[in-house]
């Protein structure tokens, strides 16, 4: 079936027609460089004319300074000086399994996003008590299905009320199911996975199912696992390998099970951190005759795809999730304004009326805490280094100050700039007694923790990712989650904000299933603009938001086509036209 026909029937929004040559500026990245036949076939009838996704350039990433990126799902990697994934086990054979001891001390290098704590979509159900690893476990589904590996199977209906509370706030996803009922653009997808395996993560396998695809997943974070979700997709099915707590050989054994099986292969790849491409690239290279294409979401994943295409070792197109126009903004803005305070409330139960708070880099994530704050009665300050970012901030009210003139008086400091060492030792020297310290940015260096782990200095663990740092004279500074991002190591992240970027994977896994041969080249990928606007229309509906269409008069003065793309490609969507953070990583938005 073709994804045009698909398209017809799904494509309520009425996203039709051709995007003009000027909206797709010549020489930009984004630029169409042949004719556009399918992708959102999805989006429109006449699919025919659509914009394919095109290739990315950015610079090699090891410019960018040893700087640490996070993908909002959690995962935190220092994608510049990136590690490159050693496999130190990769001759280990898995049915040859160490002893328990030894699988947890096996010396390997994963990527620091499979490790990184991330709290926010831990599982709430653990039961502690059952010390056996799962894969000493044998367990069935209530069909006898045995192809998972899971911790417990009997979790599976919590899991299951899990994921329909996610649905809930997954609009996109869920109306993607609807509208491709009958028809399966995904028909003879085998998909394998490797991301967070969470409720949300759990919508977008039965979507993916629901579309026609097959699915086998594995966990991209040893601590992310819902265990309880996981149970839940076991049981409808679905081969899921993964638990919370995995040891990192563990990791390893649990994407080999979803790559290694007899008389099933993948034809698509969904990752998140790369760990399962790369993974597949050292041990099953020939699979890459059948797959048609990889997807990927972290800044970390996309990292590493462009050094394989840097490198001419890129074998099949990918598309680079992780710069879409809509998951950068919800991610870095929404999502921050939304689970700074959550992050705060868990961790240390502060009350924020009238309090003293410097926010360090007023870029998305600043403007988004900033927001938050404010409307909560705190006093804001905030820092910046760039003129017109500094500018945005004393228009939207915030006083803008050195860290050295406020730093004594502030009771919170937050650091999201992205840069390091924004926050020093003489910072923390001089905050007063009680004074709150924590980032949100990606790097974990942007608070010089390290400056702290000196002998006169004791440390007091007083709850999960809360330290007590005392100095001799007895003032203490509180430290969140030893200075790693607040909202992933302590608090939630909305579901909504999640079902974008889930939505952009989905059609991006369509758009390459379906896409004809020659269309995509052995390179990276991004999604055109009319697939955000369409990403962004299919969340509408939650508002009862109504747009307002062109008329004919209004497309032919502005010179756009009636159904989008509305904007050129260079057009930010973001409140800072010049950002030099974003220049310096040569982001395109
Ligand atoms: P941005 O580039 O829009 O904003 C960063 C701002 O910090 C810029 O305006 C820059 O001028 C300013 N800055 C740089 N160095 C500074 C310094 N020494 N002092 C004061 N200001 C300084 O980036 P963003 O989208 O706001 O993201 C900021 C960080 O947060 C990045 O590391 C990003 O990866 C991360 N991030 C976190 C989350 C999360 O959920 N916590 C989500 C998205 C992004």
């Amino acid at each position: 079936m073709s994804v045009q026909v698909v398209a017809a029937k799904m494509a309520e929004v009425e996203l039709k027609d051709v995007p003009t040559g000027k909206d797709l500026s010549a020489g930009s990245p984004m630029s169409p460089t042949s004719e556009d036949k399918s992708l959102p076939g999805l989006l429109t009838p006449n699919a025919a004319k659509l914009p394919q996704a095109s290739a990315m350039k950015r610079t090699d990433p090891q410019q960018n300074g040893g700087e640490a990126f996070v993908n909002r799902d959690g995962t935190v990697a220092e994608a510049p000086r990136m590690k490159k994934i050693q496999f130190a086990e990769q001759k280990q054979e898995f049915n040859k399994r160490p002893s328990k001891i030894g699988r947890r001390s096996l010396s390997r290098s994963i990527s620091q996003s499979s490790t990184d704590s991330y709290s926010s979509a831990a599982s709430y159900t653990d039961s502690s008590d059952d010390e056996t690893s799962p894969r000493d476990k044998q367990q069935k589904n209530s069909k006898g299905n045995g192809d998972f590996c899971i911790k417990n199977i009997k979790q599976a209906d919590f899991g299951r009320r899990e994921i329909e509370i996610a649905e809930q706030e997954m609009p996109a996803l869920m109306a993607l199911r609807k509208r491709a009922q009958g028809e399966k653009p995904l028909a003879g997808a085998k998909v394998v996975g490797c991301t967070h395996i969470t409720a949300q993560t759990a919508v977008l396998m039965e979507t993916l199912s629901a579309l026609g695809a097959q699915c086998r997943w594995a966990a991209c974070n040893i601590y992310s696992t819902q265990n309880e979700v996981a149970a839940a997709l076991a049981e409808g099915g679905f081969s899921v390998f993964a638990w919370k707590g995995e040891s990192e050989d563990d990791f390893w054994w649990c994407i080999d099970r979803c790559v290694n099986v007899e008389g099933w292969q993948p034809n698509m790849i969904l990752d998140d951190g790369g760990d399962l491409t790369h993974w597949i690239y050292k041990k099953y290279p020939s699979m890459f005759k059948k797959i048609k294409g990889i997807v990927e979401e972290s800044v970390t994943g996309v990292h590493r795809l462009y050094q394989l295409s840097k490198a001419g070792k890129l074998c099949v197109p990918a598309m680079n999730v992780n710069d879409s126009v809509t998951k950068q903004k919800f991610d870095n803005l929404y999502c921050c304004r939304e689970s700074i305070l959550d992050g705060y409330k868990r961790t240390t139960d502060v009350m924020f009326g009238g309090k003293q708070v410097v926010v360090c880099g007023y870029g998305e994530v600043g403007k988004g805490c900033c927001a938050a704050l404010k409307a909560m009665g705190s006093i804001v300050y905030v820092t910046e280094i760039d003129p017109i970012c500094a500018l945005q901030a004393c228009m939207d009210g915030f006083r803008l100050v050195k860290l050295n003139e406020v730093i004594r008086q502030v009771d919170i400091v937050i650091t999201c700039t992205g840069n390091k060492n924004v926050v020093v030792r003489e910072h923390l020297d001089r905050m007063k007694n009680g004074c709150i310290v924590c980032n949100m940015g990606h790097s974990n260096t942007e608070i010089d923790v390290a400056s702290l782990r000196t002998p006169e200095l004791t440390w007091e663990r007083v709850r999960s990712q809360v330290d007590h740092v005392i100095w001799p004279d007895g003032k203490r500074i509180v430290l969140l989650a030893e200075g790693r991002l607040l909202n992933l190591s302590c608090s939630t992240v909305p579901t909504f904000v999640l079902s974008i970027t889930a939505t952009t994977q989905a059609l991006a896994l369509i758009e390459l299933y379906n896409a004809p041969e020659g269309r995509y080249k052995q390179d990276v990928y991004l999604l055109p603009k009319k697939m955000d606007e369409y990403v962004a229309s299919l969340h509408l509906p939650t508002f009862d938001a109504h747009l307002t269409e062109l008329t004919d008069e209004q497309a032919k003065y502005l010179g756009l086509n009636k159904n989008g793309p509305f904007k050129p490609n260079y057009y930010r969507y973001a409140d800072v036209p010049f950002n030099p953070c974003l220049l310096h990583h040569d982001f395109i938005l």
